[in-house]
């Protein structure tokens, strides 16, 4: 059942610990990182037979996996992505039943509406891979657009995949952590992961701000944070992280049960009746040492479209990529991860009053909308836009699932059964080579994903 209390955004600094331990002292596979791609691997590692300790340095889904958009979609991805997301999807339909919870799991649609004829050539040029994998996604004209929403801002078609969701962030991933401990995963909150322990250059656990836990398996999954833990251990990917901002209305009539966007805005309905709203095409980047270590990498994407982009002078004090963020630490002293419990970014405030009348001017039946609640969350990017999901050959025990630019909500049970796979040493089921480690360091051009 959901609760009232459900439904306002509930991460904040000193909020309830649900999870107080105590940590193991040996286990098979550390997870570290209490989003939803930690949670759903620790969930299939357990069902696995596997002994679990999932590691999370604030609260689960604090930070990206409960303050996201809450799409659950194939269109418009990688088409890399595409089975993995497909098995996802089937994946979120027997949840609800299998966390014994209403995890707002609704199989709404996703609508991206077309204000240009160029809008219109990158959906239509997106069909390409809707047919190879056999998808419900179609191109709609004017009048079959105006027919989902009724239509006062100038939009002239659309792409419609039915068979798309949305689901509820920070009801959904803490309700499956809660159901991964009760198949015995060990959850820890406030339990920082502060650096593997490797002994004869292999993994041999994880020392943590509670001690150490032996486990020659370790996967990182931690977000916008994966880089700043792994380049102590001079393993570098090149991510960056970008401020996104969000605003949830107050409840409204509802005239769209699903989501969608153009490149304004998106909006997508809520199960207490508000819409979660965001800018269609906006962030803001803080400019960090990171930046400049990853120009190149980054450099097909910024020369492609930067109009979207905000560029910030620093970030705020002790985030991953700030400038006076400690690189190097030792395991014993207090570091940047128990530091900042909860990556809390403020929401741009000029943004939401923009994000008020643009829904409103698209929507003059429901007018300029009340906001119940704004934040913020920031985004970790890899720069081809896709994951990395790969053992890490330099730390044999590692494996990394991390990255996920912006789209891992949805895609996160598909993406925590193939990394169960990979860590136990079976098949994964997917083809992965475009998400492997080593692309960015064997000579292979960046290749950016539709960025629909
Ligand atoms: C505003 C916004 C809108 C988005 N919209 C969508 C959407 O509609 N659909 C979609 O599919 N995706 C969306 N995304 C992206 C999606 O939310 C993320 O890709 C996904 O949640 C990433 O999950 P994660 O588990 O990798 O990372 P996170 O959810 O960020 O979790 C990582 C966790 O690791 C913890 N951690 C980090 N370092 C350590 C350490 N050393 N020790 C212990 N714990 C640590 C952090 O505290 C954090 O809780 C959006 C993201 C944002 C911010």
């Amino acid at each position: 059942m959901v609760m009232q209390s459900d439904l306002v955004f509930p991460f904040r600094t000193g909020m309830r610990l649900r999870f107080p331990g105590p940590l193991p002292r040996a286990a098979d596979v550390v997870v570290i990182g209490g989003g939803v791609i930690g949670v759903m691997t620790a969930w299939f590692l357990a069902e696995r037979g596997e002994r679990v300790v999932l590691c999370e340095k604030g609260r689960v889904a604090a930070e990206q996996s409960g303050r996201n958009w809450g799409w659950v979609r194939k269109q418009g991805r990688d088409p890399a992505e595409l089975p993995v997301m497909v098995e996802a999807l089937s994946i979120w339909d027997g949840l609800p039943a299998a966390a014994g919870a209403d995890l707002g799991f609704r199989r709404t649609g996703i609508l991206y509406a077309a204000k240009t004829p160029a809008d219109m050539a990158r959906y239509e040029a997106w069909m390409v891979h809707a047919r190879a994998h056999d998808l419900d996604t179609r191109l709609l004209t004017k009048a079959e657009l105006d027919a989902h929403l009724p239509n006062a801002a100038g939009w002239i078609g659309g792409l419609l995949t039915p068979s798309d969701g949305r689901a509820e962030p920070w009801i959904a991933v803490p309700r499956l952590a809660e159901a991964a401990a009760r198949k015995g995963v060990t959850v820890v909150e406030d339990c920082a992961a502060r650096a593997l322990d490797i002994a004869g250059g292999e993994v041999a656990g994880v020392v943590t701000e509670k001690g150490r836990v032996a486990a020659s398996r370790v996967v990182l999954a931690g977000g916008a944070w994966s880089s700043l833990f792994l380049a102590r251990h001079g393993v570098r990917i090149p991510q960056l992280a970008v401020r996104a901002t969000v605003a949830a209305t107050a409840p409204l009539p509802e005239f769209h049960s699903g989501a969608a966007s153009d490149r304004d805005f998106a909006m997508r309905r809520r199960l207490d009746g508000g819409y979660t709203l965001a800018p269609g095409h906006f962030h803001e980047f803080f400019i960090g040492p990171d930046a400049f270590r990853n120009l190149r990498p980054f450099w097909t994407v910024i020369r492609a479209d930067m109009t979207g982009t905000r560029l910030l002078p620093a970030a705020p004090r002790g985030y991953p990529d700030g400038w006076l963020t400690p690189r190097r630490w030792a395991e014993d002293a207090v570091t940047p991860f128990e530091r900042m419990r909860i990556l809390d970014p403020a929401p741009n405030r000029a943004e939401v009053e923009r994000l008020r009348d643009r829904f409103g001017r698209a929507f003059p039946q429901a007018g300029r909308p009340a906001i119940a609640a704004a934040w913020a969350g920031m985004i970790d990017t890899m720069p081809d836009v896709v994951p990395v999901i790969d053992h890490v050959d330099a730390l044999p025990g590692l494996t990394l699932a991390t990255g996920m630019s912006g789209h891992g909500f949805g895609i996160g049970p598909g993406v925590g059964r193939v990394v169960a796979d990979l860590v136990g040493g079976r098949q994964p089921g997917h083809d992965l080579h475009r998400f492997r480690f080593a692309r960015f360091t064997d000579g292979s051009p960046v290749v950016p994903g539709p960025s629909l």
